[in-house]
């Protein structure tokens, strides 16, 4: 009697386990969430249809300020793995705080800061070492497809170095080298390619500069011949652009990629921005 019982009880968990088995997380793949779109992009380059990849960031918002729905901490609960850049986005932070940390990635442990600036990927050869280690995690989660996820990102890694060389060569000989940037979002990027930032904002777009702030910036701009002022896509162009006015320069946009648009990927974008520095920094 009770071994029956106990037989009718294990089918019944058997038949639930099964209508699960339709809906995520236990369809076979790797349950990934990412922070925002650079995080989301490296994993579902190296697990291709092994993962279902979900971006807490959504289209079009600014990711600096996201705040977590409860559709999202649960998203985070059931997530095989979670990868996030600590530092970035508070709210990510103490989401994958209230995880388990064996699942968790903070790619900032193996990025090579600057101080506090986040915008790593921004560098191709630092987001290639993030991937390396992202391959890492999601072999561990899936060993079965281990071999695939390395096949991937070697390939994604010589696609990263190719872009490396295109923005070694595009930007090495240019007329100036200075980018005056609304959002203090490029600084891993000049640094690798021999130019300087000169923000106007912090490194939160949200921090909003004061009128001496500004006329500070215009002022060293002005100095130091800069033509054009960069905004980003995801906030509102007016301080570049008051700044451009200010002294007569152009307003064009340099795109942190903490998001894409529609069509877009991260090489898209990151081609755009050299095409666009090459353009105003009249490079050779
Ligand atoms: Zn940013």
């Amino acid at each position: 009697m009770r071994v029956k019982a106990a037989a009718v009880l294990g089918a019944a968990v058997l038949a639930l386990a099964g209508c699960a088995g339709h809906d995520q997380p236990q369809d076979g793949r790797v349950h990934v969430v990412a922070g925002f779109y650079p995080l989301q992009f490296v994993a579902a380059e190296i697990g291709g249809d092994r993962v279902a990849v979900e971006n807490l960031t959504r289209a079009g918002a600014e990711p600096h300020d996201l705040e977590l729905q409860p559709s999202q901490l649960a998203a985070l609960e059931d997530a095989d793995l979670v990868l996030y850049l600590r530092g970035f986005q508070p709210a990510v932070d103490e989401g994958a705080d209230l995880q388990n940390q064996a699942k968790t990635f903070d790619v900032a442990k193996v990025a090579a800061l600057h101080g506090a600036d986040p915008h790593v990927w921004l560098d191709p050869l630092r987001l290639s070492t993030i991937a390396d280690r992202v391959a890492d995690r999601l072999a561990a989660a899936d060993p079965a497809h281990a071999e695939e996820f390395r096949g991937r990102v070697a390939d994604l890694d010589s696609r990263l170095r190719a872009l490396d060389e295109e923005y070694t060569q595009g930007l090495r000989h240019c007329q100036r080298h200075d980018v005056v940037t609304s959002h203090e979002a490029f600084g891993y990027l000049t640094a690798r390619y021999g130019l300087a930032q000169i923000p106007v904002t912090g490194i939160n777009p949200d921090e909003e500069p004061g009128p001496q702030q500004i006329r500070d910036v215009a002022r060293v701009a002005k100095a130091r011949g800069v033509t054009t002022i960069f905004f980003e896509s995801l906030v509102s162009p007016k301080l570049s652009e008051t700044v451009a006015r200010e002294i007569g320069a152009k307003a064009a946009v340099l795109d942190p990629i903490e998001g894409v648009e529609d069509g877009e990927t991260y090489f898209t974008a990151m081609r755009t921005n050299l095409a666009t520095l090459r353009d105003a920094l009249s490079c050779a």
